[in-house]
């Protein structure tokens, strides 16, 4: 079967490892996630992002910034979310207790956040924040058979009239910037929310939602080259086109491991 429109997102997945894109097209909705704190804080995350313009906009008065109501505030949705996650994610977390969730949210440090929210109002005001994490659609899904790229971004966003993706991460942040499956993920998402909206976008926004870090991501021509590059990549991995395993891949975690280990013995018989 041909697999002619990629997603977005498989591309952030191929800069990890191209082979997680060969699995996963082949695995479907079989691929079998470890559902542990870690991932639990993940989703976790996921949702709280999408209330904090409810937090920025309840923070302190004017544009003093007060980290204390931020802070209460984001505990309150944080409880609401960890008491709903089971009900919003019910197939996919159908074995795990809500002591669990408890714990993973337990994990994630809401006076970093709350201190970052606020500091956004004070430095940048309340209304520039508002506007920059303020959805006007979430997980919007979009497509382009002229580019042969699907996607839903976290969120759209509204900016000076323009229409911007955003992207919520729970890793890690890089000091700078975005990290590169981030830039080109957004870059991806940007040339999508051109196409559907019949407007240019010059940057997109990722947040890195563990620290409340908002990091604005320019549109390159080089990243919208290298989009298209990967896309057709992707397209002949799922394809059928085994791709090698990089000599740095992060299969120490990966679901795929065992059938990626026979896959290789397989071949190195015959090479
Ligand atoms: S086991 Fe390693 S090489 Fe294989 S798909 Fe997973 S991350 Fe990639």
């Amino acid at each position: 079967m041909k697999h002619d429109r990629i997603l977005a997102s498989e591309i952030a997945a191929y800069l990890r490892c191209p082979r997680l894109v060969y699995f996963r097209s082949r695995s479907g909705a079989d691929e079998q996630k470890t559902i542990d704190t870690k991932y639990l804080s993940h989703l976790i995350l996921k949702e709280l992002a999408l209330t904090h313009h409810h937090t920025a906009a309840s923070d302190g008065t004017g544009d003093a910034g007060d980290a204390g109501s931020t802070v209460e505030r984001l505990r309150t949705e944080l409880k609401r979310i960890a008491d709903e996650l089971l009900v919003l994610y019910r197939a996919e977390l159908s074995d795990v207790d809500h002591q669990m969730v408890l714990d993973a949210a337990d994990s994630i440090d809401i006076d970093v956040i709350g201190s970052r929210i606020s500091d956004y109002v004070r430095i940048i005001g309340k209304n520039a924040l508002l506007m920059k994490i303020t959805p006007c659609a979430v997980e919007y899904a979009m497509y382009s058979d002229a580019l042969g790229i699907a996607g839903a971004p976290d969120k759209l966003v509204r900016i000076d009239g323009s229409v911007l993706p955003y992207l919520t991460r729970t890793g890690e942040k890089p000091e700078h910037g975005a990290w590169k499956p981030d830039r080109l993920q957004i870059t991806a998402y940007a040339m999508l929310v051109e196409e559907t909206f019949g407007q240019a976008v010059k940057y997109g926004i990722v947040e890195y939602a563990r620290f409340f870090e908002l990091r604005e991501v320019n549109i390159k021509s080089r990243d919208r080259r290298r989009v298209l590059e990967l896309r057709n990549r992707i397209r002949m991995i799922k394809d059928g086109r085994m791709p090698d395993r990089p000599r740095d891949a992060p299969c120490e975690f990966c679901a795929f491991e065992e059938g990626c280990t026979a896959q290789r013995s397989l071949a190195s018989k015959f090479f």
